[in-house]
């Protein structure tokens, strides 16, 4: 309708999300996993009065992954019973090209603008809402508010954020060619002293994955890891490290 070529995502996570009742949950707590979760995570989120959010974003569909966790949480004695419908909607991760057209600026979620690493998008949704509310004052300012005239808005979000998207997208692609067994022997890797202590220490940003992925792709032990992980994940690998 708004005249954007690109008019469909082809990339995408699926968010599922419940309100439960927990009345002994201090701490958020993640599941990783591919029988919990497959190419995701999930979560188990306190909120106040006893009330807990149990989600999860899967490629796709869940395939009654989404029951099971709710079940295990159950049996475990995390969750008591689900006090909310479940909701379910979607999460682009591959940003729409271009993000403009005439008198059209597009930001957040409707341009694809998410972390692909995690599916999170509030913290890109207000950057590329600032910027594009800077592109509009100007255009406005200016009566120029054609296609053409409205180019600077992508270059802007993309020089703010574009290669964080671009690194966060191929860590994804690497992770989705992983089996468990190998995610896990990462992450000890990463967790060592020697790795996340003494090498990335306060480089971990909430909203900024892309430094500390790269900054952990150079260290030795995580190359060694990274040679063992076969030539199915491989290229994968190598795009990923030479992500510009
Ligand atoms: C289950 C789940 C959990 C998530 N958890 C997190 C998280 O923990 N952290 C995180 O960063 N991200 C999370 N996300 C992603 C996050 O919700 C989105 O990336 C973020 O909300 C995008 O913001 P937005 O403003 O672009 O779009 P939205 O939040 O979708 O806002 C768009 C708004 O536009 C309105 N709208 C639509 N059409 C029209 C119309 N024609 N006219 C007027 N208004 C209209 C909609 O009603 C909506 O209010 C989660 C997503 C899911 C599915």
């Amino acid at each position: 309708m708004a005249g954007i070529k690109a008019g469909k995502h082809d990339e995408y996570l699926v968010g599922y999300q419940v309100e439960a009742d927990a009345t002994d949950l201090s701490e958020t707590e993640v599941y990783l996993g591919s029988d919990t979760a497959q190419n995701s995570f999930a979560w188990l989120v306190p909120l106040s009065e006893g009330r807990a959010l149990v989600g999860m974003a899967p490629r796709r569909r869940a395939n009654g992954q989404m029951e099971g966790f709710i079940e295990r949480l159950k049996s475990d004695g995390k969750i008591d019973s689900i006090a909310s419908r479940p909701q379910t909607w979607g999460i682009p991760i591959r940003p729409l090209s271009p993000s403009y057209g005439d008198r059209v600026l597009v930001a957040g979620d409707a341009a694809g603008l998410v972390k692909p690493t995690t599916g999170g998008g509030i913290y890109y949704a207000f950057l590329s809402g600032r910027i594009a509310a800077e592109s509009a004052h100007n255009a406005i300012s200016s009566g120029k508010c054609t296609a053409n005239d409205l180019r600077g808005y992508e270059r802007n979000w993309k020089a703010v954020f574009g290669r964080e998207l671009r690194v966060g997208s191929y860590a994804r692609m690497l992770f989705e060619t992983l089996t468990d067994d190998q995610i896990e022997r990462l992450m000890i890797e990463f967790l060592s002293d020697g790795v996340l202590d003494d090498y990335i220490g306060e480089d971990v940003a909430f909203d900024w994955h892309g430094r500390v992925i790269m900054t952990t792709l150079r260290h030795t032990n995580i190359r060694r890891v990274l040679g063992t992980l076969g030539p199915s994940a491989a290229p994968f690998v190598a795009r990923l490290m030479h992500a510009r």
